[in-house]
């Protein structure tokens, strides 16, 4: 176990583009206003989207597609750093037209139809992802 205290920072509203990847645009608004940690959440509706469940004995994600209209009844994750690049670690419940829920570790390729982003910037030494031998996971390093 490890743990790091962080400040909280600004707090920066987004309402994402119609049309765009959810992923690069949680990035983009991160990039864009120079955050390099920080904690996100969201609300929307997605025109489709692209979940995996993580296989903890095979230690490789299971992709599944979800090729319809759901909304987007939460978005949790975080923003650190990977290969130097910003990285968005987020997990979708989705709601069906039935009001049944779905969810999963959220990939590229989840299109957004309206999403209301909240990013809390978190100030302090970003945290690296690097690959976790006991997990298979690219998780936080050097805590
Ligand atoms: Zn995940």
């Amino acid at each position: 176990m490890g743990a790091r205290t962080f400040t909280t920072g600004r707090r920066i509203v987004a309402r994402l583009e119609h049309g765009g990847d959810l992923l690069t645009q949680v990035a983009a608004v991160a990039d864009a206003h120079g955050v390099t940690m920080g904690e996100v959440r969201a609300v929307g509706a997605l025109r489709r989207a692209e979940l995996a469940y993580y296989d903890q004995t095979a230690k490789t994600y299971e992709p599944h597609a979800v090729e319809r209209p759901v909304e987007v009844l939460s978005l949790v994750g975080n923003i650190s750093r990977r290969d130097g690049e910003t990285a968005v670690h987020a997990h979708l419940v989705l709601g069906e037209a039935d009001g049944r829920c779905l969810g999963g570790h959220a990939l590229p390729g989840c299109l957004v139809f309206a999403c209301e982003l909240v990013l809390e910037e978190l100030v302090g030494e970003p945290l690296e992802r690097g690959h976790d031998e006991v997990t298979g996971l690219p998780l936080w390093a050097a805590l």
